[in-house]
C-alpha cells in the first residue's frame, strides 16, 4: 500500500527514513502528563518503535521507528487516556510550550497553555496553515524563549485571580532567525484567545506556504502587520474565559522551589521502560503528574521533603542518576540518527562534549541542532551549535559543517563562526569553555 506521508503530517507524524518508518509526536498540554498517561506511553514505547522516547524542547514526547500499520492501535490506546498527536506536525498550531519551573504564575500559565492547546488542536479553522505556528506561554523572561515563537504570552502579574501577559509575535528560527516583536504589554487573559485567533488568521490569509509568520513582518513591515491584525480583531467576537477550577488544577505550595525535583535525561532520550518505572515510583509516593521541561528533562513536585526524599530513593533504585545535583542544560535534537533533515549525528556530538567538557558544563547551557530548523533552539542557549551544511569529500563521504552561536545579552545568540569542521568546532568550543 502506498502511504501518503504528507497527509499524515497533520496527525503528528513524519516519514523518518527510506524504509518508511514514522516519528509520532504526542502533544502534551503544557508539557504535562499524569502518571497514568506516562504509564501508557511507557508501555506503548516498549511494544512499538525504538524502545526509546524523545523529550522535545517544546514539551512534547516523540516516538521513533514506528510502522504505519501500528498507528491505529497506538492512537486508540493514547485516546483512551486523553492523549493525541493531531496538529503536532504540519501546517497547524503546534503543541503549546509552557514554562515548567513551578515558579511565579505557574498555575496561571499552565491553565492558559492547556486552554490554548484544546482550543486549537483539531480545529479545522486553524489547520491547513502555510506552515507551523508555534505558541508559548512563559512565566517570565528567563531564557528569552518568547523571542522565537510565532506568538508568546509572558506572564506579568495578576489581580483578583485574573492574569495579565505581555504579548510577543512574529519570532522564529530556521534559516533566517528573527526575534519576535512586542505587540502589547500587560494584556488581560480574557483578551488572549480572540487575539491568538486573529494572529493565526492574519498568518493564514497573508502568507504563502511554506513561509512562517515572521516573513510577513520581514517583507511587509511591522506597521502593515499591525494594520492587518487590527482589521482582523475588529471582526473578532469576545469569548468567555472562565475557569471552573479557578486556576487550582495544579496548585503550587510556597516552597515549590525547594521541593521540585528535576530528573535529567541525556539529550532528551528516555528508555520507555525507565519512564514506566518513573511513573510507578511517582505514584507510590503520591506524585500524580510529571512535566516535560523545555530543556528536555522531567520535573515533578513532591508534596513535602519526606516525599521528595522517598522519590529520590525510589528513582535511584530503578536507575536514574544525577538527581538533586547540579547539571548542565544540554539540549539536543534527534539529528541524523532519527531525522531525515539531519546533517549531523547530534547525540554522538553531545556525548563527545560531555566527556570533553565534563567539569565545565555545569551551570552552562549548550544546544545542538542537526539542521537549520533549530529544534534544539541553539540561538537561545549560551552556546549553540548548528549543522548548517553537509560536504562531500574526495572519498565520497559526506561530513557536516557547523555554525557556532554565542549568546551574551537578552537578544538571540549571534553566529560567531560558520562552516566549521568537527575538529574546528571542538577547537572553538575549547576556547569558549
Ligand atoms: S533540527 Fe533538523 S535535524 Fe534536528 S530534529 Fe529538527 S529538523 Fe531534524
Amino acid at each position: 500500500m502506498k502511504i501518503d506521508f504528507k497527509a499524515l503530517r497533520i496527525e503528528g507524524l513524519y516519514n523518518q527514513n527510506e524504509a518508511g518508518q514514522l516519528m509520532m509526536r504526542v502533544k502534551l498540554a503544557s508539557g504535562l502528563l499524569s502518571v497514568a498517561q506516562a504509564a501508557v506511553l511507557a508501555r506503548l514505547g516498549q511494544e512499538y518503535g525504538s524502545g526509546t522516547l524523545h523529550l522535545s524542547t517544546r514539551g512534547s514526547i516523540e516516538f521513533h521507528d514506528l510502522e504505519f500499520d501500528q498507528l491505529p492501535q497506538i492512537q486508540r490506546r493514547m485516546a483512551a487516556v486523553g492523549l493525541f498527536s493531531r496538529g503536532a506536525c504540519g501546517g497547524a498550531v503546534r503543541g503549546i510550550s509552557t514554562s515548567t519551573g513551578f515558579g511565579r504564575g505557574f498555575q496561571f500559565t499552565q491553565v492558559l497553555g492547556r486552554k490554548l492547546l484544546l482550543h486549537f488542536s483539531g480545529n479545522p479553522h486553524f489547520e491547513g496553515l502555510p506552515k507551523k505556528f508555534k505558541i508559548a506561554v512563559e512565566a517570565d523572561y528567563d531564557g528569552s524563549r518568547h523571542l522565537i515563537q510565532d506568538l508568546a504570552f509572558v506572564y506579568v502579574d495578576q489581580e483578583e485571580g485574573k492574569a495579565f501577559y505581555d504579548v510577543w509575535t512574529g519570532g522564529g528560527l530556521g534559516r533566517a532567525p528573527q526575534a519576535a516583536i512586542l505587540y502589547r504589554r500587560r494584556v488581560a487573559e480574557s483578551e488572549l484567545l480572540p487575539l491568538a485567533e486573529s494572529i493565526v488568521r492574519v498568518y493564514r490569509d497573508n502568507v504563502q506556504p511554506p513561509k512562517r509568520l515572521k516573513s510577513l513582518i520581514a517583507t511587509r513591515g511591522e506597521d502593515e502587520f499591525r494594520r492587518l491584525l487590527a482589521e482582523e480583531l475588529a471582526k473578532a467576537e469576545p469569548v468567555q474565559f472562565s475557569d471552573a477550577f479557578d486556576k487550582a488544577l495544579l496548585p503550587v505550595s510556597g516552597d515549590a522551589a525547594a521541593l521540585k525535583l528535576v530528573v535529567p535525561t541525556f539529550a532528551g532520550e528516555l528508555k520507555a521502560q525507565l519512564l514506566g518505572k518513573l511513573a510507578a515510583a511517582a505514584e507510590a509516593v503520591g506524585v500524580d503528574y510529571l512535566l516535560v521541561t523545555a530543556d528536555q528533562n522531567l520535573a515533578m513536585l513532591p508534596a513535602d521533603q519526606q516525599c521528595r526524599q522517598q522519590l529520590i530513593a525510589a528513582l535511584s533504585e530503578v536507575g536514574f542518576s544525577g538527581l538533586d545535583q547540579p547539571f548542565a542544560v544540554l539540549r539536543v535534537c534527534p539529528g541524523s540518527q532519527e531525522c531525515r533533515m539531519g546533517l549531523a549525528a547530534t547525540r554522538e556530538l553531545a556525548e563527545q562534549f560531555q566527556q570533553r567538557y565534563a567539569d565545565k558544563l555545569n551551570g552552562r547551557s549548550l544546544a545542538i541542532s542537526g539542521c537549520s530548523n533549530s529544534c534544539a533552539q541553539p540561538q537561545v542557549a549560551e552556546l549553540g551549535v548548528l549543522a548548517s551544511k553537509s560536504v562531500k569529500g574526495e572519498d565520497g563521504q559526506r561530513t557536516p559543517r557547523f555554525d557556532l552561536y554565542r549568546r551574551t545579552g537578552e537578544a538571540l545568540g549571534e553566529r560567531v563562526a560558520e562552516r566549521l569542521t568537527e575538529a574546528e568546532l571542538l577547537a572553538a568550543l575549547d576556547a569558549e569553555l
